[in-house]
């Protein structure tokens, strides 16, 4: 495994991402699955870095579904942003939201990490990356993007 985007440092930048937008919902899910069949234990899991508990409490995103490990509806998301275009901004906290699209008004190219965690009983896992900035400006996201024919 060479991404799992299990337990998110938010201090230390995470391995470069190979597209411009990356899902972790498949290794968030096989994550859970080995928790479930005991091959992994929530120590294991419920490891949230402190500051990414701390941006959790305090500026997490309310998740409107429990969390996957204790079943409270605790579940945060926490944006971080990389980027050595950013300088002393990368590694920041995206807060308040506004200030993502100023920042992709900004800078030319960054990384955006979306971090799922929650604050009762520590279970992080990434869920999503996405390289964004001034010049990926008026691209849709993957998603919305329609099917040729
Ligand atoms: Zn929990």
């Amino acid at each position: 495994m060479t991404l799992s985007g299990r337990s998110f440092d938010p201090t230390r930048p995470p391995v470069s991402t190979t597209g411009p937008v990356v899902d972790y919902s498949l290794a968030r899910r096989s994550t859970l699955e080995a928790l479930r069949g005991g091959r992994l234990a929530t120590t294991d899991v419920c490891d949230a870095h402190p500051e990414l508990m701390r941006a959790g409490k305090n500026i997490g995103e309310e998740v409107p579904a429990p969390c996957p490990v204790c079943s409270h509806e605790t579940l945060r998301w926490v944006r971080y942003v990389y980027g050595d275009d950013l300088k002393h901004n990368s590694g920041r906290v995206v807060y308040p939201t506004d200030w993502l699209h100023e920042l992709m008004a900004n800078y030319d190219q960054f990384t955006c990490y979306v971090v799922e965690v929650c604050t009762d009983c520590a279970w992080n896992h990434l869920m999503r990356s996405y390289v964004t900035g001034r010049k990926f400006a008026g691209r849709p996201p993957l998603r919305e993007r329609k099917q040729q024919g």
